[in-house]
């Protein structure tokens, strides 16, 4: 199947599941899952009508972004960091993205934020918080949550814009539902409160449409996407 046709088939699977539970489709994003994937079908994607891509290593991005086969092309792109970022690479991320999925740590935050006040930048950022126990994930723990978002409130350089959660994977999606539940409830205590966390990125190409069905705004979607990734190349 092409791109095109894979594309149209993910955003009708979009479209029903918001559909299914009374949601706008409208309100939500996908972000195309770019990593391990070459130029020519991001080219491709880009030119079947994929708007945001998400990458989730900055030197493997900073390859893709400033390359001249991409060209201008690059500019129309919003590009997002979806993985970790270590706080030495943070100057880079702000130089090439649009928003950082994955902060999860007022040292990051405010490593980000110095980046930002230096060129002027706005960068949108979203928390990544850690639902389950696993040594493996990064992100911030759900009762550091409020404190993490009083601190990046008062940096004048990062807004603020939701949260972002990974959960175990699970062959079975609906395993997944409560994960995705309770990051919707936490945005919806924070919201409460007045903090601005209207974007809820979960949701892969394993579960996203459960995600969107418990209130995903953005899906990260790879390997439904572009196909299995291939490791190789990097
Ligand atoms: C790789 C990756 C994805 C996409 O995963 P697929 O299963 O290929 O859709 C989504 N989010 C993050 C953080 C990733 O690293």
């Amino acid at each position: 199947m092409g791109i095109e046709k894979t594309l149209q088939h993910i955003q009708d699977r979009i479209i029903e599941s918001a559909k299914r539970s009374g949601r706008d489709p409208g309100n939500i994003k996908l972000v195309a899952v770019s990593k391990t994937v070459a130029l020519e079908k991001i080219i491709e994607a880009l030119n079947a009508g994929v708007l945001i891509f998400g990458e989730n290593r900055v030197q493997e991005a900073q390859n893709k972004i400033r390359s001249q086969e991409l060209g201008v092309r690059s500019e129309k792109i919003e590009w997002h960091l979806i993985g970790n970022l270590q706080k030495n690479k943070a100057r880079t991320a702000v130089e090439l993205f649009d928003l950082i999925h994955s902060v999860d740590s007022a040292a990051l935050a405010e490593e980000i934020n110095r980046h930002a006040q230096k060129t002027g930048k706005l960068q949108r950022i979203l928390l990544q918080v850690k639902l389950a126990d696993e040594e493996t994930k990064h992100g911030v723990r759900e009762e550091d949550l409020s404190g993490l978002i009083d601190k990046v409130l008062l940096m004048n350089h990062i807004q603020l814009e939701g949260l972002m959660t990974i959960p175990p994977y699970f062959e079975d999606p609906e395993n997944a539902r409560p994960y995705f539940r309770k990051l919707r409830e936490l945005a919806d205590r924070a919201i409460a409160k007045g903090y601005p966390v209207k974007e809820l990125s979960m949701g892969m190409s394993n579960d996203f449409e459960v995600a969107i069905e418990e209130g995903a705004t953005m899906v990260r979607i790879g390997t439904a996407l572009f196909g299995e990734r291939d490791y190789r190349l990097n």
